[in-house]
């Protein structure tokens, strides 16, 4: 047996299923195998219509967008890819592997400046992303997963913030400790001033910065750099939880469902390598290639280089390749 067999069963010995834990943290983001879903009849599934209207009238919006795209100036254009690279990073870098997995550890001024960028994002605070994120990891696939995939690709993508959640999502999400989210003063005060913290980096900012340097029309900078630039980035990452868990290979586990997907890796800015991400969730480049398709994991490389962020953790090599044999589908493309 090799060194890296044997280091691969040790940590069989302590992880729940796929999770490949390090042995020292029983971790909320590792996949729990002993949850079972209730027999019976599922609970209705009850729209909560306030939802449904917003998202319709902001996608309605987001279409007006691209039709003002040849009315727009260059700056204006430059500036709302800007603002998608930053918010995105708000949801990667911050809500997700910053304080969902804590797959590395960030500084005051970082963790603030990606406090600002989530607020940008729009996507529930910090606090409420990291906890259901969490629980997705945990019961993947099943009742209690918030978007579980299972039950199709729209419920997946946008269905599942237009129903009430399943109880057992409500239920296991309550279970959890997180007490470094609470202990968190930057999270918690994003979470007390959420509401006016979108309302200033979500709307205000990406309209009135291209009316007041360039004068921009306040109509094209509300619609482009506004909501179109804010849809995109909600559907970046909602194609994570539909696309990357139904479409691509699984050279890391074939007996979980999400998947290598090139195409959501490049809109998700680095995320689409869900695989390896299921695989091994502490794991701060989300990919087994580092910086290829991953401008999350250069922002995060070059926040280290500055540093501003530390402590990045990362599978050993031997480890994945052993994982790749183990329970791989055969498509990894070795060496
Ligand atoms: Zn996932
Ligand atoms: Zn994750």
């Amino acid at each position: 047996m090799t060194e890296a067999e044997t280091l691969e069963k040790k940590k069989q010995q302590h992880k729940s299923s796929n999770g490949d834990l390090p042995p020292e943290a029983a971790r909320d983001d590792a996949f729990d195998n002993t949850y079972k879903e209730k027999d019976g009849p599922k609970p209705p599934r009850i729209i909560v219509w306030r939802n449904v209207i917003l998202m319709t009238l902001l996608h309605i919006g987001a279409l007006y967008g691209v039709y003002l795209i040849p009315s727009a100036s260059a700056a204006t254009l430059l500036w709302s890819v800007v603002c998608f690279v930053i918010s995105g990073l708000g949801i990667t870098a911050g809500a997700h592997r910053l304080w969902s997995h804590r797959s590395y550890k960030a500084s005051l001024p970082l963790r603030i400046f990606l406090s600002v960028a989530n607020s940008m994002a729009f996507q529930n605070d910090i606090f409420e992303w990291a906890r259901d994120h969490r629980v997705h990891h945990k019961y993947s696939e099943t009742d209690a997963d918030p978007h579980n995939a299972v039950r199709g690709f729209f419920f997946a993508h946008i269905g599942w913030l237009l129903v009430r959640k399943h109880p057992d999502v409500i239920e296991k999400g309550r279970k959890l400790e997180l007490k470094d989210l609470l202990n968190d003063k930057v999270v918690m005060f994003q979470r007390k001033y959420y509401k006016l913290s979108v309302l200033i980096m979500c709307f205000f900012i990406p309209t009135i910065v291209p009316w007041y340097l360039w004068g921009e029309s306040l109509w094209v900078a509300y619609f482009l750099p506004g909501l179109l630039r804010y849809t995109l980035v909600l559907n970046a990452s909602w194609l994570v939880n539909s696309a990357a868990h139904m479409w691509g290979n699984r050279p890391y586990d074939k007996h979980i469902n999400p998947r290598e997907n090139k195409f959501v890796t490049f809109s998700a800015i680095g995320e689409g390598f869900h695989n390896y991400h299921h695989t091994f969730p502490y794991d701060y480049a989300t990919s087994e290639y580092g910086w290829k398709l991953n401008l999350t994991t250069c922002f995060i490389d070059l926040m280290c280089f500055l540093g501003l962020a530390k402590d990045c953790k990362r599978v050993p090599h031997e480890l994945v390749l052993a994982r790749i044999q183990r329970t791989g589908d055969g498509s990894h493309r070795s060496g």
